[in-house]
């Protein structure tokens, strides 16, 4: 019996991970870059390599709080006499002595002569006289001078998004201000005659503009610049007028809605004139109708207008262009294997992105379900989702029990 093929599918469509190089080609990363304060660097892509001008640690210090001796003074258990204390950020002040420990706790400099440091745990402390069982090895618990950082030594590449650990690792080194690049500014709308803004009431055949607001969570997740244009008519001057005015002031202009085949599906046609498109249409479920090219200096992003079609182009084409309009070096998504737990119906012809529930079984390994119907138009899917299920192009229906391969979700994103 032979396989039905996916009606939607076309051998000239592109799967997606042969198109994202040819997508990301036409892109080229902003110039600009400026200084900014670290404390305003969250979410920055830093436009700088970054190498420490200090060592770190910049002096020998205790990993534990316990007692620092000279480890050769101690070949068995036996008793030291304590000459002193170095606590965090008051070190000690006298001379070492053979056979004699001092007091340390964490972070505090492992004083000259001293090598090892015992931890608390391990000692007894009769007055002055601290007997400790000694160390396996000489410099336990002693984090060395620069042993994580020596001066000169690169800690970020150009390119690294400032996380909260790299806001750390910057802070570590000492530096207040870091070079990154320009935010990229997007301006994006929804098109559709059907759509009605928040809070209006809905008439027959009306739904409201749900796009845009998860666009706009989107983009203020990935820090960028956004402007929203609304909600333009399916009107070829509107669209005309609204592509001109996000084409000059945005780098990336990010519609939904209107770029399949449909009658009132003006973007597409629009964009013909006014800009160029040089992708429409790719070999992925949902988000088929993608559409890519450019307006003036601006480039262009048509995502589908079904808003799980509208989501996942973006997560999957949109987010790795805007990245590297941004300087950030690209991200390779994390994908692991899971087993199916209930069976999927695809048919071959197109890669699709299912959304799915990752989880751990009672004997610790991944399972992972669909979310229901798989309705590109059912945008709640896209919320009980903590992941895609990856279905190669020309994959049919899965079983249960079968092993596949999932995505988790950026869990800052979705
Ligand atoms: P389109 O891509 O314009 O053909 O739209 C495809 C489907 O997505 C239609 O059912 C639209 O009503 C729906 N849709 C388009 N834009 C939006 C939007 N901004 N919010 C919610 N649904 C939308
Ligand atoms: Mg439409």
């Amino acid at each position: 019996m032979s396989v039905s093929q996916d009606p939607c599918a076309k051998p000239t469509l592109l799967h997606p991970d042969d198109a994202l190089p040819k997508l990301l080609q036409q892109i080229t990363t902003l110039e600009a870059t400026e200084a900014v304060a670290l404390t305003d660097a969250l979410g920055r892509v830093l436009a700088e390599d970054l190498s420490s001008g200090i060592e770190m640690p910049p002096f020998d210090n205790s990993g534990m709080d316990g007692y620092a001796y000279r480890f050769d003074d101690l070949p068995q258990t036996g008793t030291l006499k304590l000459i002193g204390r170095s606590f965090a950020g008051h070190p000690f002040t006298g001379k070492f002595e053979p056979g004699t420990c001092v007091r340390i706790m964490t972070g505090a400099e492992v004083p000259a002569g001293y090598d090892t440091v015992q931890m608390q745990e391990q000692a007894q402390a009769d007055g002055d006289n601290i007997t400790l069982e000694p160390c396996k090895k000489r410099g336990e618990n002693v984090r060395l001078r620069a042993g994580e950082l020596a001066i000169g030594q690169k800690v970020l590449t150009r390119g690294s998004l400032i996380r909260a650990a790299e806001m750390g690792v910057i802070a570590t080194i000492g530096l207040a201000s870091v070079r990154v690049y320009r935010r990229v500014k997007v301006a994006f709308f929804s098109t559709g005659d059907e759509l009605r803004p928040l809070g209006s009431e809905l008439q027959p055949g009306q739904i409201y503009d749900s796009n845009r607001y998860a666009i706009k969570g989107l983009l203020e997740r990935l820090g960028v610049e956004w402007l929203d244009l609304g909600v333009i008519k399916d009107d070829r001057e509107s669209i005309r007028h609204a592509f001109r005015e996000a084409a000059s002031v945005a780098d990336m202009v990010l519609t939904s809605g209107g770029v399949s085949v449909g009658e009132a599906d003006f973007t597409k046609q629009v964009l013909d004139e006014e800009g160029e498109i040089t992708f429409w249409k790719l070999a992925m479920k949902p988000g088929k109708p993608f559409a890519m090219g450019h307006i003036g200096k601006a480039v262009f992003c048509g995502l589908p207008g079904n808003p799980v079609s509208t989501m996942v182009t973006f997560y999957k084409l949109v987010l790795p262009l805007l990245h590297k309009l941004q300087g950030m070096q690209p991200v390779t998504p994390l994908q692991l294997q899971a087993t199916l737990t209930s069976p999927i119906s695809k048919k071959p012809g197109r890669v699709e992105y299912q959304r799915g529930i990752l989880s751990r079984n009672a004997d610790g390994a991944l399972t992972v379900c669909t979310t229901g119907s798989q309705d590109s138009s059912q945008m709640s899917s896209m919320h009980s989702a903590n992941c895609f299920i990856v279905l190669e192009q020309m994959q049919g229906s899965v079983a249960a029990d079968t092993l596949v391969t999932v995505e988790p979700f950026n869990s800052v994103l979705c």
